[in-house]
């Protein structure tokens, strides 16, 4: 069975590319339809949960900022008609499962850095996106830096 839609999960740094590449010829072949999403993580996260302060602020020029960097992405792929872009607030794990199942996808692609060891644990997207997820997941191999 081709794939019919396809949701590619992209971080917006230049690594997007390859897995965008590999995203489009398997859009091709298949005749299928792809979508692009990108998760701002909130701020708190980073600092491990609890933060003594509203970073309300903050979080809305950070999303102001995430829309203006996917919209400038799309624009290197003009096939992406808007509606085909999703930018989401979370955790991207589950931001991911739950706009693959909104938009019935059953192709997730991420890229993965091939972590293994002590690096797995402190955390990998392609890993967690794996587990629990709602259809098939494809992570794209990324080259380690030089
Ligand atoms: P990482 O394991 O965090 O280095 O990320 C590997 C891959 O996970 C990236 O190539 C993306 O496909 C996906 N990814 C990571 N962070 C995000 C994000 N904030 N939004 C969407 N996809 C992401």
């Amino acid at each position: 069975m081709p794939y019919q839609h396809i949701l590619v999960a992209v971080d917006l740094t230049e690594e997007c590319d390859p897995v965008m590449k590999r995203a489009q010829e398997l859009a091709s072949s298949n005749h299928a339809t792809l979508s692009v999403v990108h998760i701002v993580e909130p701020m708190a996260m980073a600092f491990g949960g609890d933060v003594p302060m509203d970073l309300s602020m903050l979080q809305q020029q950070q999303f102001e900022q995430a829309r203006e960097r996917l919209d400038s992405f799309a624009g290197k792929y003009p096939d992406l008609s808007a509606d085909q872009r999703h930018l989401a607030y979370g955790q991207p794990r589950q931001e991911i499962h739950r706009l693959a199942e909104e938009q019935g996808c059953d192709l997730i692609i991420v890229g993965s850095h091939g972590r293994h060891g002590l690096a797995l644990l402190l955390g990998s997207t392609a890993n967690d996106v794996l587990h629990g997820a709602p259809c098939d997941v494809l992570a794209v191999r990324l080259k380690k830096p030089e």
